[in-house]
């Protein structure tokens, strides 16, 4: 399996790439992002067969489908870190919560998000590859919550990498700093930034483009990669996940193998729902693939409209703040494969000069054959979490995001598979907020209430997160980032 550039090539990169070089740099030609030059074909047969098989068997069989240069060794090594999440049998529990509405929950692995799915893989993958290459790297990861606990846990203690994480001070929940400032490994380094997440990401893309940047670190003999969602190393394992809740239903007689469903994905920077797109183009039988949004509904007029316009836009705050993004990097995927390399650079280049792009009609249906899309107010978000809880079942508020589009997207009586993206212990205030109208400030407070009304427990892995010595205490101004990161290297 082979890659190549969204935007074309200039003759100064590689025409194509194998899957370890896409996965290594994090640059290409006219600012694309590697693609695969073609998907495997599985169909039906493909699902019938797997139809017993557990998540690591599925897993090993998809991406032997992709044929990616990683000896078998370290894939093996890869995929049992899914034995580390709380039922190793079954990583991703699909849970029934209506009729035809079911829950595939991502956040079962060790930072208790989504983000794990593919980043506990993919650290195992980065650093064998690095090894073998003899080569050291320096990751950067810049994180509004999310991502920067996921990737500290998988790169800990790994040979061949360093990672520097940047996140907003005092712009991340409770939870989420204390399980980046509590990690203590020698290769990790935390920087709190005094500024917001734009700041972080802004600082982070400037020192993965400057040459002074990159040579200093070579006299350091170290290479410089990130751990962004765009990386393919972690898109592959976003396939595998909907591939194994569809068969969880069959396996449940929700459906018959051949069926189709529904897909319903709390998106933002578009990975979740690009992986979707790859499984459904691979042969997994799916009706429409449903992208649900919060206020920041850029992907809801993109779907509706076909117009991508930054023009007027800003993001805001809202209670699902791992979708609070604008610029949905991964969309540039599926507008490669839909229209070509040709079309992505045009569309793109319009996007960075004029903060607008429109597509034509005929575009637009290509776009609408396969997505819906709507996106959920904080307060219609709330009343979801209460009703589904008052109902059984507790939800964080980028899960609740997608009973939206649930209820207006679908015109077809399918089984819907909601993808849940974070377990409520990393969202509290916000629950409790719905489901009793307090204002907790601290997380702790609203954990202890949630888990009181609920009748359920603080998993352990979260409350000592509160008894943890703090080990990285590091607070700069945004002006001080490169010098921080270098003092550390
Ligand atoms: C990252 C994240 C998302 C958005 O996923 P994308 O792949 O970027 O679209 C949604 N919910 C949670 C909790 C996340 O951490």
């Amino acid at each position: 399996m082979h890659f190549i550039e969204t935007r074309g090539n200039d003759g100064q990169y590689p025409e194509k790439v194998s899957f370890s070089e896409a996965i290594l740099s994090p640059i290409s030609s006219f600012g694309g992002i590697y693609s695969p030059v073609s998907l495997p074909d599985l169909g039906t047969a493909f699902l019938d067969a797997h139809t017993g098989s557990d998540y690591k068997t599925l897993a090993r069989a998809v991406l032997t489908a992709f044929d990616i240069d990683i000896d078998a060794a370290i894939i093996g090594k890869a995929l049992s870190l899914y034995d580390t999440f709380d039922d190793p049998t079954n990583p991703v529990p699909v849970v029934k919560v209506k009729d035809d509405l079911y829950i595939s929950e991502l956040w079962h692995g060790p930072t208790r998000a989504f983000k794990d799915m593919a980043l506990q893989p993919f650290g195992t993958v980065l650093s064998s590859i690095a090894q073998d290459r003899d080569e050291h790297y320096l990751i950067l990861a810049a994180t509004s919550g999310d991502t920067g606990p996921a990737a500290l846990e998988t790169f800990k203690n790994k040979d061949n990498v360093q990672v520097a994480c940047m996140y907003p001070d005092g712009g991340t929940s409770d939870v989420q700093r204390l399980q980046m400032v509590t990690e203590d490994a020698k290769n990790l380094k935390v920087i709190g930034v005094r500024g917001d997440f734009d700041d972080t990401q802004n600082a982070l893309k400037k020192l993965l483009a400057s040459q002074t940047f990159k040579a200093t670190l070579k006299e350091k003999h170290i290479l410089l990669s990130a751990a962004n969602s765009v990386n393919f190393g972690r898109i592959i394992f976003q396939i595998i996940y909907h591939i194994h809740s569809y068969l969880e239903l069959v396996r449940q007689d929700a459906i018959k193998n051949g069926d189709k469903v529904y897909l319903d994905v709390p998106s933002g920077n578009f990975g979740n729902a690009l992986g979707g797109y790859y499984a459904m183009k691979m042969g997994l039988p799916v009706e429409k693939i449903l992208i649900a949004s919060n206020k920041n509904n850029i992907l809801t007029q993109l779907i509706n409209t076909g117009a991508y316009d930054l023009r007027d836009s800003e993001v805001v705050a809202t209670t699902s703040p791992a979708m609070d993004i604008l610029k949905s990097s991964n969309i540039e995927r599926i507008l490669f494969d839909m229209f070509g390399s040709e079309r992505t650079k045009e569309l793109m280049l319009q996007l960075d000069d004029d903060r607008h792009y429109q597509l034509s009609d005929a575009e637009l249906q290509q776009l609408q054959n396969i997505f819906a899309a709507d996106f959920c107010e904080d307060d219609e978000g709330k009343a979801y979490i209460k009703e589904t809880f008052n109902n059984g079942y507790l939800m964080d508020p980028h899960t609740a995001t997608c009973f939206k589009a649930y209820d207006t997207c679908r015109d077809k009586p399918l089984k819907t598979i909601v993808y849940s993206t974070a377990e409520w212990t990393k969202f509290s205030p916000v629950i409790a907020n719905a489901l009793s109208g307090e204002i907790d400030t601290h997380d702790i407070d609203a954990l202890n209430s949630i888990a009181e009304k609920a009748g359920i427990k603080i998993p352990g892995i979260i409350k000592s997160l509160f008894d943890k010595e703090i080990t990285q205490k590091t607070i700069i101004e945004k002006q001080d980032i490169e010098k921080e990161i270098l003092a550390f290297l």
